[in-house]
């Protein structure tokens, strides 16, 4: 009798961890910037949830993106997107539409970023605040936009009013640069300023976006991954790829309706806009 009950136990134990489990993961995920830093992180991260069935990695140049190349999954789908060219972006989403189906799209993750390192204080270059703030804020509003059908039809498969990521949700990868509360000591703390103009100005897309869905269903927050050693954090960042992603990606699946709208740390702990 012990051991049939025991084995009665564990089958219930396995049961409620699938169903958790299956009930938070994203069906459909797309990740931008996914060739080498974070956005390879979160890909590699993602492939170790079965529960997924499509994964979609974007790379400027697929070709060139190795670490990106060498992951072996069927369900793994790299596609090229240049986030701050309109063709790639419209090319991108009906490859997305293509793959997905009427399941639609349930997880975007705005990834793809960079910080032009001059200095603010001495050299007025109109060039690299606009690179920024394209690819940083502009792409990530178009792309979103461009997706969002792919998105809505995702949540109208789900009823009632609950919000997951396993439902919808856009995710932007921001930064603790943004927060403009968080701004005490000016440029020092900065290493670029229109970077942080560029996060501060994702953040509001984010929270207005999040407002702007609450009918539809969809979920949108802002996350800060840390400080991470990437091209972008450099070698002297606290933090490995894999620690931030595995945490984000912990992150991610907590999500819930309380979050919407939010900007967080990887622990969920609120970053003040
Ligand atoms: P990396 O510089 O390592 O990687 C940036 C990624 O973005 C690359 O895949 C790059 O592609 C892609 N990318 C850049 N421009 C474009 C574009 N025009 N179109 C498509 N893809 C593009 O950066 P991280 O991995 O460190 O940063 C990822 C995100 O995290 C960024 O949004 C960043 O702002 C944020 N972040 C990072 C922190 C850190 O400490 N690392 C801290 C806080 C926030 P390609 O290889 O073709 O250039």
């Amino acid at each position: 009798f012990r051991t049939r009950a025991y084995i009665y136990i564990k089958q219930f134990q396995n049961y409620l961890l699938f169903s958790e489990s299956s009930r938070m993961s994203p069906g459909s995920v797309v990740v931008t910037g996914a060739n080498r830093g974070i956005g390879l992180g979160l890909v590699q991260q993602l492939v170790k949830d079965k529960n997924i069935r499509y994964i979609i990695a974007t790379a400027r140049d697929v070709a060139k993106a190795t670490e990106l190349n060498i992951i072996k999954d069927p369900r793994l789908h790299v596609l090229p997107l240049a986030v701050t060219c309109d063709k790639s972006i419209d090319v991108f989403v009906s490859e997305v539409a293509e793959i997905v189906g009427a399941d639609g799209l349930n997880l975007l993750v705005n990834n793809a970023g960079i910080a032009v390192k001059y200095d603010s204080k001495s050299e007025p270059n109109r060039a690299k605040i606009t690179e920024q703030f394209d690819v940083n804020t502009t792409s990530v509003v178009i792309l979103t936009q461009k997706l969002l059908p792919l998105l809505k039809q995702a949540a109208s498969n789900v009823s009632g009013d609950d919000l997951s990521v396993s439902r919808v949700a856009v995710v932007t990868i921001s930064s603790g640069l943004g927060s403009i509360t968080e701004n005490e000591i000016g440029s020092e703390r900065f290493e670029n300023l229109a970077y942080s103009m560029s996060k501060a100005a994702v953040n509001m897309f984010t929270k207005t976006f999040s407002i702007d869905m609450k009918d539809e269903h969809i979920l949108a927050v802002n996350f800060c991954p840390g400080w991470v050693q990437t091209d972008m954090g450099g070698k002297q960042a606290v933090l490995t790829v894999e620690q931030s992603t595995s945490e984000l990606m912990a992150a991610f699946n907590k999500l819930d309706n309380s979050h919407n709208g939010g900007y967080y740390n990887r622990d969920l702990t609120a970053i003040k806009f």
